[in-house]
């Protein structure tokens, strides 16, 4: 049963948070909605502990086109930053805010980076690219996700200013946004040749998602008397961890997308999640 904790625990977590938003909010939908994201996350943990090769790309597609499709376009749901903006602005407990607080704020403290592997919509489709292995060495981009947080807040911030922000212009913004966001997220990959370039370098959410997983309870830890420096976890890993040290300050720590393909390679099992 040890291989199947982590999913069973998630699993239930997420159960909990579907019943307690039930009963307090009296609304069927986050029974429904956070009963379906736990099933899909606990039985992605239970494939993966089997074995089977696809099934984090099994998670990462139940949960990421149904919050794309269902939510974002059949509900009309902005569950971009944009969206979280636009509730917290209005004040409202919706589903924009619900879904940061439980995938990008509090959440990460027990998952870190999950969502990033397991869900995000974005890298559902990026993952599919060639370049799953970086080539390129990392550069110093960084500081465009602070622009892009500012522009996303400076966007919702006019639309205020000209009495336009509505649920109507939220979701053509989650269009667009998304369209944007899937354009130049290919483009940078295939320059780059490296399909996590846009999580790197573009993408605002890391700038809630990396300090908050930077504590996270569930971790890739390596035991270094274990391992004999062979560098294969260090080349397959997507997101340029230093996951051959332990420390929580190893370099990129707080990009790990908790994917394991580390650990899967790893010839003394130094690396456990
Ligand atoms: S960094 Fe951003 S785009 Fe990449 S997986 Fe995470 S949330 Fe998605
Ligand atoms: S390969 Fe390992 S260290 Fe790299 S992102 Fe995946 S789980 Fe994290
Ligand atoms: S794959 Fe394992 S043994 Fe090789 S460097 Fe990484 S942690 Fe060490």
């Amino acid at each position: 049963m040890k291989k199947y904790r982590s999913s069973i625990i998630l699993f239930l977590v997420f159960e909990a948070i579907a019943v307690w938003l039930w009963l307090s909010t009296g609304n069927l939908f986050f029974l429904l909605n956070f009963s379906y994201i736990g099933i899909c996350i606990g039985l992605g943990g239970v494939l993966f502990a089997v074995g089977w090769k696809y099934a984090r790309e099994f998670t990462q597609f139940s949960v990421g086109s149904y919050l794309l499709v269902f939510l974002g376009l059949i509900c009309r749901e902005n569950m971009q930053i944009e969206g979280l903006w636009y509730y917290l602005l209005c004040g409202i407990w919706g589903a924009g805010t619900i879904h940061y607080a439980i995938a990008k704020f509090f959440g990460p403290l027990l998952f870190g980076r999950g969502w990033c592997g397991f869900a995000c919509w974005t890298a559902m489709i990026l993952d599919l690219l060639p370049y799953k292995q970086t080539k390129a060495s990392r550069k110093k981009w960084g500081f465009i996700r602070y622009i892009m947080f500012g522009l996303s807040l400076a966007v919702v911030l006019l639309l205020f200013a000209l009495d336009k922000a509505n649920t109507h212009t939220m979701f053509l913004l989650f269009v667009a946004g998304n369209i944007v966001y899937y354009a130049v997220g290919i483009l940078l990959a295939i320059l780059l040749k490296d399909n996590r370039a846009f999580c790197k370098y573009i993408c605002p959410i890391t700038i809630f998602l990396k300090p908050m997983s930077y504590y996270s309870l569930l971790r890739i830890k390596c035991n270094e008397d274990k391992c004999i420096n062979c560098g294969k976890c260090l080349k397959v890993c997507p997101m340029d961890v230093d996951v051959n040290k332990n420390s929580r300050s190893r370099k990129n720590a707080t990009e790990c997308i908790l994917c394991q393909k580390c650990t899967k390679v790893c010839p003394t099992k130094a690396l456990t999640i």
